[in-house]
């Protein structure tokens, strides 16, 4: 018997989770992959594929019309699609992971079920938008002002590289009520685009995860009613720092994909002139790639187990992106000229995965946050 929270026709572990979206990305993802890249867009009928095959529900109860499936499904999941194409997975990790997921941790049922609901389905897409032109590793650094006026908040200022933006109905926008107050000034609002004051000022061009839409916002008194704050006021922080944690096991899992494949890739290349230095590019490729899945799982699996995870993503995200990009940079050299030339999938998967040390922390926050937790907690066990 099924649980009774999980439609019959959706997998019912992780395992079931990654043999539906292989399938799906092998078949759908991976032909289109270089054309997302190309034209820096992914097509809307992969969007709406993504919803019907229930992969924008993820980690969302059935109760808010989610998919339901744990951390290790979502990673499995995004690992597989990242593979085909890392903008593909990057779509669903934030929607997911930085818009669905604070929402349904902080928000009342009312908000669950007008703004929940709608991503569970992937009626819609969410987006996060914490990051502006002058405050990105420091977040507390934010300029984003909010004013409370008769009838909600008013809210003022610009978002920079936020994913998503363009095409979501649901943005997280983070502000502060007064920069002096610091931390404590900080307070979470849901934000549907159309707002009046509210736009995309632009597109941005990127050198990798292109197709994966990155803006700019501008928010010139946009008016939001009482019940747009997420979470108590002043917990603005705690609501996006959250989210951050949980965000970067999804990222690690999409670096993940595309470390795998850029394995694959040198693999392939290094068999048709298999030298003693190609082996060993392979040999120190794979010795990344399962030092970044054994750590991906091990994240998705406290996660799962309700312990506090802030030190196993960081490590994740860390070594998962670092492998990504060692690895990619690899299958450059060698593929010899040829994984130089533009479309070429060595090039594409080097420009991609040389994104991934940035985004949800860079690699020096995510060393920062690691050292914090390790010599804070003298508990701490080994690895
Ligand atoms: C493709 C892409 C998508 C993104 N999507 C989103 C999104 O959806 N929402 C969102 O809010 N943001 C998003 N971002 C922003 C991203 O999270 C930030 O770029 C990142 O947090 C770094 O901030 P910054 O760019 O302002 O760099 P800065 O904070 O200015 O850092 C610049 C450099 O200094 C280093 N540095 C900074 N502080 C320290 C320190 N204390 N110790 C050591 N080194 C330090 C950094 O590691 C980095 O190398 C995205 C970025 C990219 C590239």
């Amino acid at each position: 018997m099924l649980p009774r929270a999980v439609p019959p026709e959706l997998p019912r572990d992780a395992r079931g989770w990654r043999e539906r979206a292989r399938s799906f990305a092998e078949r759908t993802v991976a032909p289109q992959s270089a054309a997302i890249d190309r034209t820096d867009r992914v097509p809307d009928e992969i969007v709406a594929q993504l919803a019907r095959e229930r992969f924008l529900g993820l980690g969302i109860p059935a109760a808010w019309d989610g998919a339901g499936g744990d951390a290790r499904s979502t990673v499995a999941v995004l690992e597989e699609l990242a593979y085909a194409s890392a903008a593909v997975a990057v779509l669903v990790a934030v929607h997911l992971s930085v818009c669905a997921a604070p929402i349904l941790a902080w928000g009342t049922d009312t908000q669950r079920s007008r703004y929940l609901r709608p991503l569970a389905r992937g009626a819609t897409i969410g987006a996060f938008g914490l990051t502006e032109p002058g405050a990105g590793s420091d977040a507390a650094a934010i300029t984003t002002r909010y004013e409370p006026v008769a009838d909600g908040y008013r809210l003022r200022g610009t978002k920079m590289f936020t994913s998503n933006a363009a095409s979501a109905g649901v943005i997280l926008v983070f502000a502060t009520r007064d920069p002096a107050r610091g931390h404590a000034g900080i307070s979470a609002f849901v934000v549907p685009p159309g707002t009046p004051g509210f736009s995309v000022a632009q597109r941005l061009d990127k050198l990798g995860l292109r197709g994966s839409e990155t803006t700019e916002l501008v928010l010139d008194g946009v008016p939001v009613p009482p019940d747009a704050l997420l979470g108590p006021e002043g917990a603005g922080l705690k609501v996006a720092l959250g989210a951050l944690a949980g965000g970067r096991v999804g990222i690690a899992g999409c670096a993940l994909g595309v470390a795998r494949a850029a394995y694959d890739a040198l693999c392939a290349a290094a068999a048709r002139t298999p030298t003693d230095a190609h082996r060993s590019e392979v040999a120190r490729a794979y010795a990344r790639l399962a030092a970044a899945r054994a750590l991906v799982e091990r994240a998705a699996e406290v996660k799962d187990a309700g312990a506090p995870f802030v030190r196993e993503a960081s490590v994740a995200k860390l070594v998962a992106s670092e492998a990504a990009f060692a690895i990619a940079s690899a299958g450059v050299d060698v593929a010899g000229p040829a994984g130089a030339r533009a479309g070429a999938t060595a090039e594409r998967l080097f420009r991609d995965a040389r994104v991934f040390p940035i985004v949800e922390g860079t690699t020096e926050i995510q060393e920062l946050l690691l050292g914090r937790e390790l010599l804070g907690d003298r508990r701490a066990e080994n690895p």
